[in-house]
C-alpha cells in the first residue's frame, strides 16, 4: 500500500538544513499554535517556533527566523546572536 499525503501542507520554501531534502512547511499543533517543520517529518525532527527567513545565523549558521515582531532570530537557542542586536562580526 503506497502512503499518500493527503494533509495540504502549506510551504514557505525554503530548503530544510537538516535532511537538505524537504521544505520547511507550515503546521500547526493541536492547539492551534502555528510551527514550521521538515516536510520530511516525522523522519526529520527539524521544527522552528517562527517562519525561517531563508537565511543563516552570521555567527552559528543555524536558520534566522522572523518573530511575529518582524525582528530576525537566531533559531539556535544557544547562539550568542539570539536575542542581540545585530554586530558586525570579523571573517
Ligand atoms: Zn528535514
Ligand atoms: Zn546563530
Amino acid at each position: 500500500m503506497q502512503t499518500k499525503k493527503e494533509i495540504k501542507l502549506i510551504s514557505t520554501g525554503v530548503k530544510c538544513p537538516e535532511c537538505g531534502l524537504g521544505e520547511i512547511v507550515e503546521r500547526k499543533t493541536h492547539k492551534n499554535k502555528v510551527f514550521y517543520s521538515c516536510e520530511n517529518f516525522p523522519d526529520c525532527k527539524y521544527a522552528l517556533w517562527y517562519k525561517p527567513t531563508g537565511e543563516k545565523c552570521f555567527v552559528c549558521g543555524a536558520m534566522l527566523t522572523v518573530t511575529p515582531k518582524g525582528t530576525q532570530k537566531c533559531s539556535n537557542k544557544k547562539c550568542i546572536s539570539a536575542g542581540s542586536r545585530k554586530k558586525a562580526v570579523k571573517k
